[in-house]
């Protein structure tokens, strides 16, 4: 039976974090009551968009996911109010993976409790670094031991399924630094954990000073690339060894616990976003994948303007998203599958080249998958750039 995933953007945050480039802000708590009242009504339109546009959406939901920025910062009421929604519009299934981002020590106790009473059972802790000097440098005002209390005052609510977020590449990171941060990973017990290589562009006020002179966001004191590529590949040993094994490019997971939201988008899955800036991806009558997303202006949103523009995606774009978003997962492509879907030329194109990559190491074939290596995950760009020319040609 097919099932949906449904994205909830809730973008208020405390302040801006300097490597942060979401849509999300610090927004004033006035603007909320408004917020969740559109995020309720895009929900109860949902299907009537869909139908619009001859859009398949299934009839059960197996997986939530409310981030974007930090929910928890909603009052607890108003948090109630988005899962009544959610339940009054979409089916859930017994046994939905329901995720809620928080920063740590931005949980007050009333929405611990409201959490819990709506059914949520994963939450994903914005840690980015277990070293007070790190966190502090990019507008984070939490220390290592403060994550690990709200780690386990998550846990003694009652959430058994727990993520933290780690950041590689933040300023006054060392390789020393690095290992205490992954060792304190390790040691909180989490199922789950998510490593993100720092993105240097225009769109966060630490990228952007990367890019640029100035010394405001620390760019000065943050490693080298290189020297980020090696942080990477020693988050991929050290948390492989220790029983979370890397099953996507940036995440690892304990037996059992991979995030079902998440792998959704990298099965090219369907999903529904709601909210600022939400990104959605549902199937038309003929099995064609089509894309639609809100824009990222807060009043534009609350003001429910204007009508999103759907995307039909061709089957050129759809193998190449099927190529460079399978190929993230560790386990790669099913050769036999993507020849089910798409033309023999274009695969065994996909084949011929991925053959030449895995002679420079950059990839492997293993029976009928095909997949990147680590050292090909570290290139990934430029080896789909190979890989969909060969394809192509
Ligand atoms: S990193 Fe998270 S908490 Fe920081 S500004 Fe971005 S969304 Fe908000």
């Amino acid at each position: 039976m097919d099932t949906l995933g449904l994205y909830l953007s809730v973008p208020f945050c405390k302040g801006k974090c300097t490597f942060c480039n979401f849509a999300s802000d610090a927004f004033p708590a006035k603007r909320m009551p408004a917020y969740v009242s559109q995020l309720c009504r895009e929900m109860a339109e949902a299907r009537g968009f869909a139908g619009r546009h001859g859009l398949v959406v299934a009839p059960v939901v197996d997986s939530v996911f409310l981030g974007g920025g930090t929910p928890t910062l909603l009052d607890a009421s108003q948090m109630r109010a988005v899962f009544v929604a959610v339940r009054q519009h979409f089916k859930l299934a017994p046994d939905a993976e329901i995720t809620v981002e928080a920063a740590p020590g931005q949980i007050a106790d009333d929405m611990l409790g409201a959490l819990v009473e709506c059914g949520v059972n994963r939450v994903s802790l914005g840690v980015q670094s277990f070293v007070d000097r790190e966190a502090q440098a990019v507008g984070r005002n939490h220390t290592g031991a403060s994550c690990l209390a709200e780690l386990k005052r998550l846990r003694a609510a009652g959430i058994a399924n727990l993520n933290l977020d780690l950041i590689a590449g933040l300023p006054h990171q060392t390789a020393a630094s690095w290992v205490e941060s992954l060792r304190q990973a390790v040691e909180s017990g989490v199922e789950h954990v998510s490593v993100y290589m720092l993105e240097v562009d225009e769109d966060s006020r630490l990228g952007r000073e990367l890019i640029g002179p100035g010394v405001r966001y620390g760019a000065h004191a943050a490693p080298s690339e290189s020297m980020v590529a090696d942080l990477y590949t020693q988050a991929c040993a050290t948390l492989d060894g220790e029983g979370l094994r890397q099953y996507e490019v940036s995440n690892f997971a304990r037996k059992g616990f991979p995030s079902r939201h998440n792998c959704k988008y990298w099965t090219r899955a369907a999903y529904l976003g709601f909210g600022l800036d939400a990104h959605s991806m549902l199937l038309d009558g003929a099995g064609d994948a089509v894309r639609f997303a809100n824009g990222d202006e807060l009043d534009a949103y609350i003001a429910g303007e204007p009508e999103r523009e759907v995307d039909r995606i061709d089957r050129l774009a759809a193998w190449e998203e099927t190529v460079f978003l399978g190929l993230r997962l560790v386990d790669g492509l099913s050769l036999s599958r993507l020849r089910g879907s798409y033309s023999r030329a274009w695969v065994d194109g996909f084949e011929a080249q991925a053959r030449e990559l895995a002679r420079d190491g950059l990839m492997q074939l293993a029976g009928d998958r095909v997949m990147l290596t680590q050292q090909g995950r570290l290139v990934s760009s430029s080896v789909f750039g190979e890989l969909l020319a060969g394809a192509l040609a």
